[in-house]
Formats: structure tokens, C-alpha cells, sequence
């Protein structure tokens, strides 16, 4: 599997419910490297681009709304195979959907609100990263358990 980087945010509302740092620990738990972070209020026209391949959908107001209401945290993670990886994780779009055991599972049961973004492609982790950070603000470095993480038998 290749080395990859997503983009994560913490939405919003997992800001104001106090869960940036249970979701934080999930990905640290699972073994992905934190490489950049920034807690920011997004702006609506920031939003607006995040979102811009919604654009004409019903919800895409409304989405761009909540995104930019109130500060995120906005992260970038590393591990090889990341993104599908991060996307397990957050679990399926609408909360109460979600399965238990994830994190829009666990804590939302919300159709909109649903307390994490995370890239879907790897065109799409490009470009969302180049949207909130510039190349040097990302962090190159190495995690001292990789040989564990990444053991294999063959
Ligand atoms: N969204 C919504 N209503 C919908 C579909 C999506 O409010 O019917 C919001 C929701 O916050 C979601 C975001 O728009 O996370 C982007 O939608 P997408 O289908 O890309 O879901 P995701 O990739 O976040 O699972
Ligand atoms: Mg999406």
C-alpha cells in the first residue's frame, strides 16, 4: 500500500460537543501520524470551495453553513492506506446510519451533522489539503514504532 495523507476535519460540532479529542485519539490509537494541524474558523468562502463538488445539491447551502458556523480542527494524517482507513473510521455519512463502533456511529445521529470530514480519493485529499495548508506546514518526520505498526509476516 502506498503512503498517503488525508485530510481530516473536526467538524463544527464535534468542536462545540467536546469530541476532538476522543476523535484524536481514535486515529492515534489506530496508528496513523498526525503531519499538520490548525484549529481555525473555516470562512464561508473556504467552505464553499471544501464543498464544491456538492455544489447544486439540495443540501450544499446548508452544508457550507455548518462548516463555517463555528472554529474546526483541521488535520493532516499519514499511513499507508489512510484514507480508506480514516473513512472506516468515521463510518457511513448519516449518523444514524453509521455503524456502532465508529465515530459518526458513536456519537451522531444526525443526517447534517456528522461531526468529521475526511478525503474520499486521492485526488480529493490533494486537493483539500492544498486548500488549508501550504507544503512547508506540513511536517515530515518519522514515528518511532513504524517497525511495529507496519509488521508483516511476508
Ligand atoms: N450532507 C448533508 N445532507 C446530505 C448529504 C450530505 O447535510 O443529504 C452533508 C454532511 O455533513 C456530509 C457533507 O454534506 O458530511 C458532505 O457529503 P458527502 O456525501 O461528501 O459525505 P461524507 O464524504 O462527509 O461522508
Ligand atoms: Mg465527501
Amino acid at each position: 500500500m502506498a503512503e498517503e495523507k488525508t485530510l481530516i476535519i473536526i467538524k463544527p460540532d464535534g468542536i462545540q460537543r467536546h469530541l476532538a479529542g476522543e476523535i484524536i485519539t481514535r486515529f492515534e490509537k489506530k496508528g496513523f501520524k498526525l503531519v499538520a494541524a490548525k484549529f481555525m474558523q473555516i470562512s464561508e468562502s473556504l467552505a464553499r470551495k471544501h464543498y464544491g463538488v456538492h455544489k447544486g445539491k439540495p443540501f450544499f447551502e446548508g452544508v457550507v453553513k455548518y462548516l463555517s458556523s463555528s472554529p474546526a480542527m483541521v488535520m493532516v494524517w499519514q499511513a499507508d492506506g489512510v484514507i480508506a482507513m480514516a473513512r472506516k473510521l468515521m463510518g457511513a455519512t448519516f449518523g444514524y446510519e453509521a455503524q456502532g463502533g465508529t465515530i459518526r456511529g458513536d456519537f451522531s445521529c444526525s443526517r447534517g451533522y456528522n461531526l468529521i470530514h475526511g478525503s474520499d480519493s486521492p485526488e480529493s485529499a490533494e486537493f483539500e489539503i492544498g486548500l488549508y495548508f501550504k507544503g512547508e506546514e506540513i511536517v515530515e518526520y518519522k514515528l518511532s514504532d513504524e517497525c511495529w505498526l507496519y509488521g508483516q509476516n511476508d
